[in-house]
């Protein structure tokens, strides 16, 4: 199909949701109890998102009971910490119950808009038509790398933290940790018994227990309404300034502080530039240093939308409750506090979506097609395959 061609409604999606990830299967939950006709693309080979790609010790901070997606509860224990390959596989599992319309494989490079309420969903050598789109890409594929003076010229081992695995390459060597959020503690803490290591930051991290008189603090925040409270400006001005004074938050059943405490790893003020052997310290002192890992965070993958005009000019979406305010008919799903403060997890991003499609049923009122017209069009769509 070219830009040229004059489609009949038929042809016309009521929705495609990019990302098969959590944020992704979520909304074609709801998108299905809707009534929608959609699909979901997936640049990937199976839905689930990016959890495969975390490190291997990874386990979720919010126990089972509070991590799962609106339709099927997380299986097994409710009160342990899943670990990575659990979440994978209940995400894949959900993906096949759910009966959401799911393309692999299916790289979106841009979407423009065609007509007055039409997009355009640009795949690979395909154009798709749809009335909405919801965005819901993540951000791990957007890794935020900082530039410090010298850095090109570091002759040891530079990565982010997407690409740390486990700790044993690490083995024996002088390794400094960027980052004081959660990756870069559990990272540092990790390595801290294969290597000598420091975390370097801003400000030291600001460890939260993660049980409160034996309850873990989701159902604190549950049962007090702060996972469900919307992000207002007064709210998220309490927040930074909060975070100004303490660093960031980081939750500790206890392992964190004991290491923390004993100085392996330790915590230093942020490294001034590199050499090419190694770092120099804020206070001068230059040290080498084999290994240097960025647990600097993630932005907002949505490059692909750069056509709409979506963005603010610091390359921010415009949005309200994911609902775009550029653009009518675009949506987002699992960017961080787009809603909630718990917008980018696991027990956030089903409520978002469920505020997404209850506006974008309310946008498509009236444009959509008759039932003779809606009969099944669009791509082939295969079935997700439960793994054997
Ligand atoms: P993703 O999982 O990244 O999925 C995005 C999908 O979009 C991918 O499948 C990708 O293939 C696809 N995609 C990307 N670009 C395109 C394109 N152009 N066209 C088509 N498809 C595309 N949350 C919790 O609730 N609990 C936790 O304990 C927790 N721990 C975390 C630990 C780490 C280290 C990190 C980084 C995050 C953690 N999170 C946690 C946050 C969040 O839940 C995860 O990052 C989660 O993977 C985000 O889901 P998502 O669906 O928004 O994005």
């Amino acid at each position: 199909m070219t830009s040229n061609d004059n489609p009949a409604a038929t042809d016309i999606f009521d929705a495609v949701v990019i990302g098969a990830g959590q944020a992704g299967l979520a909304t074609g939950h709801h998108l299905r109890k809707a009534g929608q006709r959609f699909v979901i693309l997936d640049a990937a080979d199976a839905p689930g998102g990016s959890w495969k790609h975390h490190y291997r010790s990874l386990r979720l901070f919010s126990p089972a009971r509070y991590s799962s997606l609106p339709g099927m509860a997380f299986p097994g224990d409710p009160d342990r910490y899943p670990s990575r390959d659990e979440t994978m596989a209940y995400l894949t599992q959900y993906a096949a119950e759910q009966q959401v319309p799911i393309q692999s494989g299916s790289r979106v490079n841009e979407v423009r808009r065609r007509a007055e309420g039409v997009f355009e969903v640009h795949e690979g050598g395909r154009v798709l038509l749809a009335r909405a789109v919801i965005a819901a890409t993540g951000s791990f594929e957007r890794p935020r790398m900082p530039a410090l003076p010298g850095q090109d010229d570091f002759r040891g081992t530079l990565l982010h933290s997407l690409a740390y695995q486990s700790p044993e390459a690490f083995t024996g060597q002088r390794v400094v940790v960027v980052g004081a959020a959660n990756s870069g503690v559990q990272i540092a803490a990790e390595l801290a018994g294969h290597a000598r290591v420091s975390i370097a930051a801003r400000r030291p991290p600001s460890l939260l227990r993660q049980r409160l008189l034996g309850i873990d603090v989701h159902a604190w925040w549950s049962a007090f309404g702060l996972d469900t409270a919307e992000v207002t400006t007064w709210r998220a001005d309490i927040f930074k300034r909060l975070h100004s004074k303490t660093g960031p938050s980081v939750l500790d059943a206890g392992i964190y502080r004991e290491a923390l405490a004993s100085g392996h790893p330790d915590i230093r003020p942020m490294l001034q530039q590199f050499t090419p052997e190694g770092v120099v310290w804020a206070d001068g002192t230059a040290e080498p240093v084999d290994a240097v890992i960025f647990a600097t965070g993630f932005l907002p993958n949505l490059d692909y939308l750069a056509p709409l005009d979506a963005f603010d000019r610091h390359g921010a979406p415009r949005q309200k409750r994911g609902i775009s305010t550029a653009v009518p008919g675009l949506y987002y799903v699992g960017l961080s506090y787009q809603r909630t403060y718990a917008s980018a997890t696991l027990r956030g991003v089903g409520p978002d979506a469920r505020v997404v499609v209850d506006h974008l049923a309310e946008h498509l009122r009236g444009q959509k097609p008759s039932a003779e017209e809606a009969a099944p069009v669009g791509p082939r769509i295969e079935p997700v395959q439960l793994p054997a």
